[in-house]
């Protein structure tokens, strides 16, 4: 009895939660205010399904709180190689748009920072809200960014493949890097102007030289933790390496990705926009980072000085 009603309060509770993903900026949900007169017909078909981990404590994304980050010295600096060559596609899988990449050789991948071995590149894919106020699946501090870009890789010296790694410790390890409005940026555009042909759910279209490191930031400092897959099966087995410093697009760039579809040609159309999933509680976990924060050492400064 009590499983289920557990079970089932978790589910009110996720069902809230996502209310208010597809309507409002704010992310924390008050389950009293959330009661069951909204129904989930808003709600995209990927969220009707099973909305948690039995028992999950490492589900992601969370909200990176900066002074709770623990400096972690040894730390480098992340690796990335790409091959351009190895750039297969481009799909709309009816949520995001992923570009795919051939994940048979070595010839993309990352390493270095807190990854034991290279992590192949499978795919990398974006979030974003209808609007710029919102649209990022991790935040920092609270802040939430406009969008969010996800570079999938897995783990190919434990696992024999993708699908075998998804769904197991240290399997994956994804890159996320926040986006901001800002300048036009000049290299995504390669990208953006294919956007149209993969309007529609299931489209996909040939796009076979794209090198990803292009959209990393030039900072290298980022925070890493133990989560999980932020989509269905939701399995947690990512190692997320999260980028301090955002990039900027312009506004004309998110606006060709929330032309985007949802849907299927003949479908009712229904534009692909806050396809992020809501914050997750930090739990028992840490939030460790590539470099000292500014703000504990201006504190311990401070300090210095009253002291002195
Ligand atoms: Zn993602």
């Amino acid at each position: 009895m009590r499983a289920i009603s557990i079970l089932r309060l978790s589910r009110q509770l996720a069902k809230c939660v996502l209310h208010h993903q597809m309507r409002l900026q704010v992310r924390n949900c008050n389950l009293a205010a959330c009661s069951l007169q909204h129904n989930n017909a808003n709600l995209h078909p990927i969220w009707k399904g099973p909305l948690d981990i039995p028992g999950g404590s490492r589900q992601s994304p969370i909200d990176i709180r900066v002074r709770d980050s623990v400096f972690h010295p040894n730390l480098a600096p992340i690796s990335t190689q790409y091959d351009p060559n190895t750039c297969l596609h481009i799909w709309n899988n009816g949520y995001s748009f992923l570009v795919e990449y051939d994940d048979c050789t070595n010839k993309s991948v990352v390493s270095g920072g807190p990854l034991e071995n290279p992590y192949r590149l499978k795919q990398f894919h974006f979030h974003w809200g209808a609007n710029n106020d919102w649209g990022s699946e991790h935040t920092v501090d609270s802040k939430v960014f406009p969008a969010e870009l996800h570079l999938v890789h897995w783990n190919c010296s434990r696992y024999r493949t993708f699908e075998e790694a998804i769904m197991e410790e240290n399997g994956l390890a994804v890159i996320g890097i926040f986006i901001k409005l800002g300048r036009h940026h000049e290299k995504l555009q390669k990208l953006v102007d294919i956007l149209p042909s993969v309007r529609y759910k299931e489209s996909l279209t040939e796009f076979n030289y794209f090198d990803p490191s292009c959209l990393l930031p030039t900072c290298s400092d980022y925070w890493t933790y133990s989560g999980s897959l932020t989509t269905p099966p939701l399995t947690e087995s990512v190692t997320w390496i999260m980028m301090k410093k955002p990039i900027e697009v312009d506004h004309s760039q998110l606006a060709v990705f929330r032309s985007l579809l949802y849907t299927a040609v003949g479908e009712e159309e229904k534009n692909m926009v806050d396809n992020f999933r809501p914050l997750q509680p930090l739990m028992n976990r840490t939030v460790h980072s590539s470099f000292e924060p500014a703000l504990k050492m201006s504190n311990f400064k401070k300090a210095d000085v009253q002291a002195g």
